[in-house]
């Protein structure tokens, strides 16, 4: 335990002070200049729709401040792993207020939040370490643009990794998390990180995109949608040096296979936990389950029954299982999904959804095959599909016909099937009879493959160097 374990009364003392404690947290752009911002507009709560703090968002003039301010971080690696090490700790001992923050800004469950605070900490240690290895410069200035649905743990690793080489970092949060992201900015300032190394610019897409076209920037990194990457693609190819290297997390259309072999209770717990933990809005969340159609009757009878013990609800609650969606657009995409399904008779299994908030109840919906999805459905929706034993070959080429690569499941106890389709299928994270949401810093890295992201993994050895300045090879 590293002070936030769930079971421990200390821990759940502090966790009810910070519930508790009447924060009115804001967000403002972090920058080493004068700040001009938008005029202060409110955050609110995914669960609850209450105004949870305010936000001013960055506005050009900042943009423009931000960049002409930014330094690369002068100091030895070693001090820069020290400094890290130092936010890694104030992060720890900051568990409580972390804790609200992702539970009133990004609806995250207590379970949730003590995974991604560890995956943050992890994250910072991890380069930490990876710095004081490290032979080659900085790049420069680093854009490092991040997603709301891990608000702390991605936007810290985007940000831990292009510090810890040295670089300056022009840090662009989602615009539905300011807040958290503001926190985090706080505390790695506070550990030592310089002002001009690290700057923050809270907006939307604007601000974002601003940074792609910007000709000081010297390496973007990005996690969030595939379309907006290629938006990136795009805006650094007209706009920055051809060089300027762009390291995009994408997203995903993940798919399970589970064969007649597979234990069909650990397969359950795994496609409840791999479809509808943080309600669905992990990136390496499962889209597509298929099923062998001689256990298929058996396996969606225990699946159902076992949905119905799931609990939605108040994110705050420790017996939650899923809370709501981050915002109204994402609840009527979401609905509007369901809706056509509904009205094509495929629905096949929901249950009822609280009356507030943007909740969306766990959902499953009949389909031929992957390629029905079409595109990412970032919400607690599970679609089925049932296959023969001849036909499991054409799966894996849909799947693998799909173009993304980020996450695949199977469940099969046949060691020759496990072996020829892990072998083969483009995805960057395979998950063998488990759940497939998972990734640990440093010994499972996490990235996709094809329309999922350009590599390297982020937790693994190959992320960190991505980060400066490889020596030219000698002329002649
Ligand atoms: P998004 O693409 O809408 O936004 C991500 C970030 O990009 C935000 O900060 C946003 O403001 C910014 N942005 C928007 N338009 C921009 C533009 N034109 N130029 C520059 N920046 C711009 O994604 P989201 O909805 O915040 O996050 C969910 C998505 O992220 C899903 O697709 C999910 O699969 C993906 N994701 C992938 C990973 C991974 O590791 N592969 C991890 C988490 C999330």
């Amino acid at each position: 335990s590293r002070g936030f374990d769930l079971t421990d009364t200390r821990t759940l003392a502090a966790i009810e002070t910070a519930r508790t404690a009447p924060a009115t947290p804001a967000a403002a752009p972090q920058i080493a200049g004068p700040v001009t911002g938008s005029a202060p507009q409110p955050v609110t709560n995914p669960a609850t729709g209450a105004a949870v703090g305010h936000v001013r968002w960055a506005m050009p003039a900042d943009v423009d401040t931000a960049l002409a301010a930014a330094q690369v971080w002068q100091a030895s690696p070693a001090h820069r792993a020290t400094v890290l090490r130092r936010a890694a700790d104030l992060y720890e001992a900051d568990f409580g207020p972390i804790f609200a923050l992702l539970a009133r800004e990004a609806g995250k469950t207590l379970p949730d939040a003590v995974g991604e605070l560890r995956e943050a900490v992890d994250f910072l240690r991890y380069y930490a370490a990876g710095a004081e290895a490290l032979t080659h410069p900085p790049r420069g200035t680093f854009a490092c643009i991040s997603p709301w649905n891990f608000p702390l743990a991605i936007f810290t690793g985007q940000i831990a990794a292009a510090l810890a080489a040295g670089n300056a970092v022009l840090a662009k949060p989602a615009e539905q998390t300011p807040l958290i992201a503001a926190h985090a900015v706080r505390l790695l300032h506070r550990a030592g990180v310089p002002a001009a190394a690290l700057q923050l610019l809270p907006g939307d897409g604007r601000v974002g995109a601003a940074l792609t076209r910007a000709p000081r920037v010297d390496g973007v990194a990005f996690t969030g949608s595939t379309d907006t990457a290629q938006a990136i693609r795009r805006a650094m190819a007209d706009n920055l040096a051809p060089d300027t290297p762009l390291i995009a997390e994408t997203g995903g259309l993940n798919a399970m296979i589970v064969d007649s072999t597979a234990l069909p209770e650990q397969a359950v717990r795994d496609i409840l936990a791999s479809s509808f933990q943080s309600a669905g809005q992990r990136c390496s969340a499962l889209r597509c389950l298929y099923v062998q159609d001689d256990i298929a009757p058996h396996l969606t009878k225990m699946l159902f029954g076992a949905m119905d013990e799931l609990r939605l609800g108040d994110p705050w609650h420790l017996q939650t299982d899923t809370g709501p969606l981050i915002d109204a657009g994402a609840e009527a995409t979401i609905r509007a999904h369901i809706e056509t399904a509904r009205a094509e008779g495929r629905v096949l299994k929901e249950l009822p959804s609280p009356g507030q908030g943007h909740y969306i109840a766990p959902t499953v919906i009949a389909v031929s095959g992957i390629a029905d999805l079409g595109r990412e459905i970032f919400g607690p929706v599970l679609h089925l599909a049932t296959f023969r034993a001849a036909e499991l070959p054409q799966v894996v080429a849909d799947i693998a016909a799909t173009g993304y690569g980020l996450t695949f499941g199977l469940h099969s106890r046949i060691d020759g099937r496990v072996q020829a389709i892990t072998e083969t299928l483009p995805v960057g994270n395979i998950y063998v009879n488990r759940n497939q949401i998972g990734a640990v810093v440093g010994s499972q890295p996490f990235g996709g493959e094809g329309l999922s992201g350009t590599g390297p993994k982020a937790g693994g050895p190959d992320y960190l160097p991505r980060f400066t300045r490889a020596p030219r090879p000698a002329p002649g």
